[in-house]
């Protein structure tokens, strides 16, 4: 079995379609995979129409949150995408990316750096992300690699280019996560090295405003912090996944480099009911 739940596709900052996605799950052996774009659904129909036989898909998304002033991001399976006040978060969410993007692209601008906001909405597609903007400053030749555009003299958090964006509070998206009948799982929450991280306390408060799992399995944790995270999830009744957060060639990870056990899906889909896993 090989179940894969956090990817991202060209719907957002990743360089595959949907297709391709789903096409490249098969070929590693995955059983299933998701599809959790930063803030949107927009490759959920794609991902419909190219859906395979042996291959479940998951339908997800990746929302932008705020916890205090730490900004964290929550995985949303299997709601319902009609859901009217969810549709209306994502869509300031993107709006606010755009805003913030338009922005870091004027600072470069500014500096005199041969980059412009056309040349980023290009590569782009789909809803922008500093990964955009990183293989922009690539093709001119201002930096060697996307992860040395994320550093500090680019446009990496708090970074000399980087401008913050609007972001929701975490609270307010568990509730919309789950009035849409989907659940939600605590991405990377112990991803220290891309930023500042929330307390445990934090995560408990999660848990008991209905948080279903948390994030164990990911590229950016070391060992110790798994071991950390499964210990908690047990103390506080969370579901534990594992997955890549594959964005294709904008980061160095594979599909399926990390996974979830079929136990801890099937948990999660018991508790939904907004639409069902894809059977090919
Ligand atoms: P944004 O959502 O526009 O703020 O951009 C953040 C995205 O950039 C996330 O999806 C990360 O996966 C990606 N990212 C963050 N740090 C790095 C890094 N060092 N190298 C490559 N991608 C990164
Ligand atoms: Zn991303
Ligand atoms: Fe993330
Ligand atoms: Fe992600």
């Amino acid at each position: 079995m090989g179940i894969d739940l956090h990817a991202h596709t060209s719907a957002s900052d990743g360089t595959l379609t949907p297709a391709e996605l789903l096409h490249d799950a098969a070929l590693a052996g995955l059983t299933a995979v998701a599809i959790t774009d930063h803030d949107t659904t927009e490759g959920w129909a794609e991902a419909e129409r190219a859906c395979r036989p042996g291959l479940a898909v998951v339908r997800g998304v990746e929302l932008s949150c705020r916890s205090g002033d730490v900004s964290l991001h929550l995985l949303g399976y299997l709601f319902d995408p009609s859901y009217r006040p969810l549709v209306a978060a994502m869509e300031r969410l993107r709006e606010s990316r755009v805003g913030r993007a338009r922005r870091m692209v004027a600072g470069l601008v500014a500096a005199g750096l041969p980059v412009t906001w056309e040349q980023v909405q290009r590569i782009a597609g789909g809803v922008v992300g500093r990964p955009h903007i990183a293989q922009a400053l690539v093709g001119a030749g201002l930096v060697g690699s996307i992860e040395e555009a994320f550093g500090p003299e680019w446009i990496g958090t708090r970074g000399r280019y980087w401008v913050d964006r609007e972001e929701l509070e975490v609270l307010e998206a568990l509730r919309l996560v789950r009035e849409a009948g989907g659940v939600s799982v605590f991405a990377h929450p112990g991803a220290a090295a891309r930023g500042r991280i929330v307390g445990d306390e934090v995560i408990a408060q999660l848990a008991a405003a209905g948080l279903d799992g948390i994030e164990v399995e990911h590229p950016d944790h070391l060992p110790q912090m798994r071991a950390h995270l499964t210990r908690l999830a047990g103390e506080l009744g969370l579901v534990t996944t594992g997955s890549s957060d594959f964005h294709g060639s904008n980061k160095a990870v594979r599909l399926g480099q990390e996974r979830t056990a079929p136990e801890a899906l099937e948990r999660l889909v018991a508790r939904a009911s907004g639409v069902p896993v894809l059977q090919g």
